[in-house]
C-alpha cells in the first residue's frame, strides 16, 4: 500500500501563524519528518512517530520521508515559513525526479505557510507593496558570483530586495558585500529593515537606512528588506513608524 507525503509550512514561528490546513495535515500524519527545532513546534500526538534530522540533510530527509510514504505511512515533512521558499518542497521533488519508481506512486501535496518575509513585512507596514525580488545570500548551493549577478539585476530593476539567509557563522562577510553593491546605486537614505526571529518571543525589528545598515547585526534568524527608490517611512497611528512602498512607481535610472 502506498501512503501519502505532505510537505507542510509551519510559518515563521508563532503557533497562531500556522494555517488551519497545516494543523489538520499535521494531525492526520502517522509520521513527522524534519529538522528537530521545527518538529518541536508541532504539538505532540499519541502514536505519531517523529524522525528528527540535521538541517543540512535536506535531500536525505526527503528520501527518508518518501521511503516512509512508499511503505504506506501518511508522512508530513515540516518546513519553517513556506515549504516552497528556500525549503523542503524542492528537495522532495528533486528526490522524486532522481529516485525510484516506487516514489512516483506516492500522493504528494504541498501545504503553504506564511513565509518569513510576509510576517516581517506585516510587522513594519507594507514594504513589499510593489514589485520585489527575493534572494538567498547563501552560497552553499550556488556560486557567490551568481548572487552578485542577481543583486545587480535587482538593483538595475529598482526592485525592493528581500535577503534570506543573510549571514551565519560560516558566512560572515556576504551581507556587507551585498550592502556595498546596493549602496553604489541606491540613495544612502533608502530604508533597510532587519527583521530577526519574527513572531518568536525574541523578535527584534530594526529600521535603518542603507548608510546606517550594519551587516554585523544579522544572523541566520534574520531577514533583510531593502527598499526601492519609492519605499519610505511614515508616522502612523500612536506615533509608530511604518515603512511602505506605494502602489505606483516611476522609472528611475539607477
Ligand atoms: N522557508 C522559509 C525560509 C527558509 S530559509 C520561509 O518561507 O520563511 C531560512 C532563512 O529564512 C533564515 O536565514 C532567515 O533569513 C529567514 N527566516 C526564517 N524564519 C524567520 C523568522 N522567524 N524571522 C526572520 N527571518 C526568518
Amino acid at each position: 500500500m502506498t501512503g501519502r507525503l505532505a510537505i507542510v509550512g509551519l510559518g515563521p514561528g508563532a503557533a497562531e501563524l500556522i494555517t488551519p490546513l497545516a494543523s489538520e495535515t499535521l494531525a492526520a500524519a502517522t509520521d513527522l519528518v524534519g529538522y528537530a527545532p521545527y518538529l518541536a513546534r508541532v504539538p505532540d500526538r499519541p502514536g505519531q512517530l517523529r524522525h528528527a534530522s540535521d538541517n543540512r540533510e535536506e535531500l536525505a530527509r526527503a528520501k527518508q520521508a518518501l521511503d516512509l510514504a512508499a511503505a504506506g505511512k501518511s508522512v508530513a515533512v515540516v518546513s519553517s515559513g513556506d515549504p516552497g521558499v528556500f525549503a523542503m518542497a524542492s528537495a522532495v521533488f528533486e528526490a522524486i525526479e532522481t529516485g525510484t519508481q516506487a516514489w512516483n506512486d506516492i500522493e504528494v501535496i504541498v501545504v503553504p505557510g506564511v513565509s518569513a518575509m510576509l510576517a516581517a513585512a506585516a510587522r513594519i507596514g507594507a514594504p513589499l507593496g510593489h514589485d520585489f525580488c527575493v534572494i538567498s545570500l547563501s552560497d552553499n548551493l550556488k556560486p557567490w558570483d551568481l548572487v552578485l549577478k542577481r543583486l545587480e539585476a535587482a538593483v538595475a530593476g529598482d526592485f525592493i530586495i528581500v535577503l534570506y539567509n543573510p549571514a551565519s557563522k560560516a558566512r560572515p562577510w556576504q551581507l556587507g558585500d551585498a550592502f556595498r553593491l546596493i549602496a553604489r546605486h541606491r540613495a544612502s537614505s533608502t530604508p533597510v529593515i532587519f527583521a530577526r526571529a519574527v513572531s518568536r518571543p525574541d523578535e527584534r525589528i530594526d529600521i535603518t537606512t542603507l548608510a546606517g545598515a550594519d551587516a554585523a547585526q544579522a544572523d541566520m534568524r534574520t531577514l533583510i528588506i531593502i527598499g526601492s527608490s519609492a519605499t519610505k517611512l511614515v508616522s502612523g497611528g500612536k506615533g509608530r513608524r511604518f515603512v511602505y512602498t506605494p502602489r505606483h512607481a516611476e522609472l528611475v535610472e539607477s
